[in-house]
């Protein structure tokens, strides 16, 4: 339809939908662009696709040495120890356990704002109260301003670099001053889940400071550049007695799916797939930001799989013309205006954004 090219395995998917679900919603069938929560297009890679489905084929079993054997993969190339890593079903999962433990009396958190709000509002339903503070005017994060806001309540800060919504980076070598610097104080989360985008991610990573012994807690994710949101794995990197914190009043022994554990441990050997994914992602980008540069819009520089710019007409209109369309985008409002985040999909569909976008915007 509206002359995309069929390529979008999206759209395929949403052709099967509706034949093998005829009373599917409407509404959801008609998606052909699903461009609202940042994950990779391109799904996981085909070796991730052979050794789920061999897992399953081969038994389905509880995986006991699985996890171990992710642990050491992932320790080795962090450079820690076994011991500074924790595995749960998502990022999400382990932002949530963490703000449990760190805000279960309370207390403050101090963060960047806008930002990704999991980890600040488990906080806030736990009574503990949100110190946002406003990003640079480059929006970087503001690391005088949220050390100033550092006080003796304050049980966690929190950093999301690259950060989501705006797709901005903070300066890693100020960064790391910074959480050297606060995570003496208290520990300093930082949430890396689209740290892959970057162009050099070993340079922007703070999971050095956790092999110095730092009291800082670094959250990646295998649902972004890996394409497993689905699957539902994720880790942080963390001082031992960080992570016997969190396992001691929410420990979830046989929380984690072993297909996923094997995904995982197949996908990190992938790192072809990953460099095609990291590479046809800024090629989208730069189409994007050429496009709606052309039409007269103006987009925080992005440095990761989304990219988001102020609209000019009413928020909920634009969305609803945008899903009419069958695009999902999501709108946030930012400084009382609203803005359109949009996450890189295929070309085509990054094509009917465009061509959508436009429809709607006239
Ligand atoms: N952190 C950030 C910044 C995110 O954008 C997301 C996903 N939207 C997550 C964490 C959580 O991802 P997951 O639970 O799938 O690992």
């Amino acid at each position: 339809s509206k002359g995309v090219k069929n390529s979008s395995p999206l759209l395929n998917a949403s052709s099967i939908m509706k034949e093998n679900f005829p009373n599917f919603k409407m509404e959801e069938a008609r998606i052909m662009a699903r461009l609202s929560a940042n994950e990779n297009p391109y799904g996981p890679a085909p070796a991730v696709v052979k050794a789920i489905s061999q897992s399953v084929a081969l038994g389905n079993r509880y995986g006991h040495g699985d996890a171990a054997t992710l642990i050491a993969m992932i320790a080795e190339k962090e450079g820690v120890t076994p011991e500074h890593i924790m595995l749960g079903p998502g990022s999400s999962d382990l932002l949530e356990k963490t703000a449990f433990v760190r805000f279960k009396d309370g207390g403050n958190i101090v963060s960047a704002d806008p930002s990704y709000m999991s980890l600040i509002n488990t906080a806030k339903s736990l009574g503990a109260s949100w110190k946002p503070v406003k990003l640079t005017t480059d929006y970087a994060h503001d690391l005088d301003a949220m050390e100033k806001a550092v006080d003796s309540e304050t049980n966690l800060v929190y950093v999301c670099n690259p950060n989501n919504p705006t797709g901005s980076i903070t300066d890693p070598v100020k960064l790391k001053a910074f959480c050297v610097k606060v995570s003496a104080k208290t520990p300093v989360f930082v949430d890396e889940a689209y740290l892959e985008f970057l162009d050099k991610p070993e340079n922007h990573s703070m999971v050095g400071l956790v092999a110095e012994g730092k009291d800082v807690i670094v959250a990646r994710t295998f649902s972004k550049v890996h394409g497993m949101a689905g699957l539902r794995i994720g880790y942080i990197v963390a001082q031992p007695e960080r992570l016997k914190s969190i396992t001691s009043l929410v420990r979830s022994t046989m929380g984690l799916c072993v297909t996923s554990i094997r995904g995982a441990i197949a996908s990190m050997k992938e790192e072809r797939f990953l460099a095609d994914c990291r590479n046809l992602n800024s090629e989208c980008r730069d189409y994007v930001l050429g496009e709606i540069t052309a039409l007269g819009y103006e987009s925080i520089p992005s440095s990761t799989s989304f990219m988001i710019f102020p609209i000019k007409m009413e928020g909920q209109k634009f969305m609803k013309g945008m899903y009419d369309g069958g695009v999902a985008i999501r709108v946030f409002n930012i400084d009382d205006k609203p803005w359109c985040r949009v996450s890189m999909g295929t070309m085509s569909e990054m094509e009917l954004f465009v061509q959508t976008f436009k429809s709607v915007t006239v």
